[in-house]
């Protein structure tokens, strides 16, 4: 799995408008259009070592851009762009690296894989943010993503675990008790 080939799609056009998503503060600041570049900067890249996501980040370390309206990880636009949609049912753009929490945006190290596999290769890795860092703070974008595992029947104490959160803030996020306004 982790050796398997990418499947380079040609010239993929997608007409979207994105700018960074930066809601801590710190990182580098993208001026028009510069996150759009560097993404596209990506495709096609020969380039075997990961490659850190300059701008925006989550609060579990993953690149963020918003691309239209939507808000998502760099990771997975970047799956989009090479490996076209993702199959069907909810899946993720998991890291062969290990190193999505590190912000790593390579092609190369990036598929789809279901919430199971990718959890547990996050685990496996020991690259939730949860693992390095016990005073983790969710973002929209971790809540969306918790949400997601939490209805393919993740615990809520293993959220926890893997965002670094108390099981109580996992579970109010998940039921929606907080972040109420995210789907
Ligand atoms: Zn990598």
């Amino acid at each position: 799995m982790l050796h398997r080939n990418i499947r380079m799609m040609g010239c993929t056009q997608m007409r979207v408008r994105e700018e960074s998503y930066n809601p801590q503060g710190g990182s580098m600041k993208p001026k028009k259009g510069e996150t759009k570049r560097f993404v596209r900067s990506l495709i096609g890249t020969t380039n075997q070592r990961c490659i850190a996501w300059p701008y925006g980040k989550a609060g579990n370390g993953y690149g963020c851009i918003r691309v239209g309206k939507t808000q998502m990880t760099v990771a997975r636009y970047v799956c989009m762009l090479v490996h076209g949609s993702p199959p069907p049912g909810p899946m993720h753009a998991a890291h062969s690296c290990g190193r999505g929490a590190d912000g790593c945006v390579n092609p190369n190290h990036i598929r789809w894989a279901s919430p199971q596999e990718n959890g547990l290769d996050m685990v496996k890795h020991g690259s939730s943010r949860g693992a390095r860092n016990g005073r983790a703070r969710l973002m929209p974008v971790d809540v969306i993503f918790m949400r997601e595992l939490w209805r393919n029947g993740w615990m809520f104490k293993d959220l926890a675990k893997l965002w670094g959160v108390h099981h109580n803030t996992s579970r109010l996020a998940c039921i929606g008790e907080s972040w109420g306004h995210l789907p």
